[in-house]
Formats: structure tokens, C-alpha cells, sequence
């Protein structure tokens, strides 16, 4: 992508972001750092969410969609509830990465969008997560990864952390219905 589609596509989504409810805060950002400091995943991300905002105020969205920072947030909604200007950061990792799967602009290793792909088929089939499924998915076809992480998928089941046997919820065809209607919206 050349520099002035660059520009444009940085303005474009700065400008979409702005327009979401609350987005305008973006401005307020006085970068304090209580975001990072409140990620329990910024320690895995290769930007912390203070410099993703002052990225995006400067106009670098190809580097923020990119990055797996983005794809790794887990949507805790820590940093938003702290952020002493409001800034709505989870509601923009949202747009984020809609706009980086639409615009082919993703990180190279595809691991959080993987991931994020994963999660979403496991929701839509039990209406929650079932780790075990998860791990299985995300880690084929590549079968070393699969045995190295079984290790800690055994202490977890030990532990009482992680079921043997997943469990579906009540309306779980409805959560897959709006999981297929939200994807076509994105997809327009
Ligand atoms: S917590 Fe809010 S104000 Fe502070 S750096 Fe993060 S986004 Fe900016
Ligand atoms: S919502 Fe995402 S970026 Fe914010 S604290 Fe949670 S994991 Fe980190």
C-alpha cells in the first residue's frame, strides 16, 4: 500500500472510531498508561494499549492492524472502565479488527485471528467455551503443538479448571443464529 492510501485508511478508521458512541474520548487520551497497566495480556502483546492509542492518533493504523495486539485482547473491558478520559479502547479493538480482516491487513503469524476464528466455532456449537475443543482446533494441523500443550491442558483439568465433557446451554441455537447474523453484517 502506498503512502497516500495509508494516509487515507488512517483517517478513514480514526474518523469511524470517533464516531462510535463515547469514540470522541479518543482525543482526551492524556497517556497515563492505566490501560496497560490494567491488561491482564499486555505482557504477550507486542504493543501495550497506551501506544496503540497514540498510534492511532498519529495516523499508523497499518502498524496497529498488524500487530497482534489487537487479536489478543480478551475483552476483559479493564482498561475502558479505567481509563480516566473514557477512552472506549475494548469497543475499538472490536472495529479494529473488522477493519484489518477487510482491508487483508492482518499480523503475519494469523494467530489471534486463528484464535479469535476458533473461539467463535466453539461458541456457536455450545453457546460457551470449552477449552478442550479450543485447544484441539487452534492447534491443528500442526501436532507438536497440540502434544506440547497438553501438559498444561491436564493440570488445568486436574485442577478443575478446564471440563472433560463440554456443556451446551439453553438456547445455544439462538447464540449460534445471531453468532451467523453478526457475521454477515460484518462482512457487508
Ligand atoms: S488509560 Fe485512557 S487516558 Fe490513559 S493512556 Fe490509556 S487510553 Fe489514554
Ligand atoms: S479489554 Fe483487552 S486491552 Fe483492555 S485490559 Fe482487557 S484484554 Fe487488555
Amino acid at each position: 500500500m502506498n503512502q497516500t492510501k495509508s494516509e487515507q485508511l488512517s483517517k478513514r478508521v480514526y474518523e469511524e472510531l470517533v464516531s462510535m458512541p463515547g469514540g470522541g474520548n479518543i482525543k482526551e487520551c492524556i497517556q497515563c498508561g492505566t490501560c496497560s497497566g490494567s491488561c491482564p495480556v499486555a505482557h504477550a502483546m507486542d504493543y501495550f494499549p497506551r501506544r496503540i492509542i497514540a498510534m492511532l492518533r498519529a495516523g499508523k493504523i497499518e502498524e496497529v492492524l498488524k500487530s497482534d495486539t489487537i487479536w489478543l485482547c480478551a475483552s476483559c473491558y479493564s482498561c475502558t472502565v479505567r481509563c480516566p478520559a473514557g477512552v472506549k479502547y475494548t469497543d475499538f479493538m472490536y472495529h479494529l479488527k473488522r477493519t484489518g480482516e477487510k482491508e487483508g491487513l492482518i499480523p503475519k503469524n494469523k494467530k489471534g485471528l486463528k484464535m479469535a476464528k476458533n473461539f467463535n466455532k466453539v461458541i456457536s456449537e455450545w453457546g460457551r467455551s470449552y477449552e478442550p475443543e479450543l485447544m484441539v482446533r487452534y492447534n491443528i494441523p500442526n501436532i507438536f503443538n497440540l502434544i506440547k500443550v497438553m501438559p498444561f491442558g491436564l493440570k488445568l483439568f486436574l485442577k478443575g479448571r478446564m471440563p472433560f465433557f463440554p456443556s451446551k446451554i439453553k438456547g445455544a441455537k439462538h447464540i449460534k443464529k445471531a453468532l451467523a447474523a453478526a457475521a454477515k453484517e460484518a462482512s457487508k
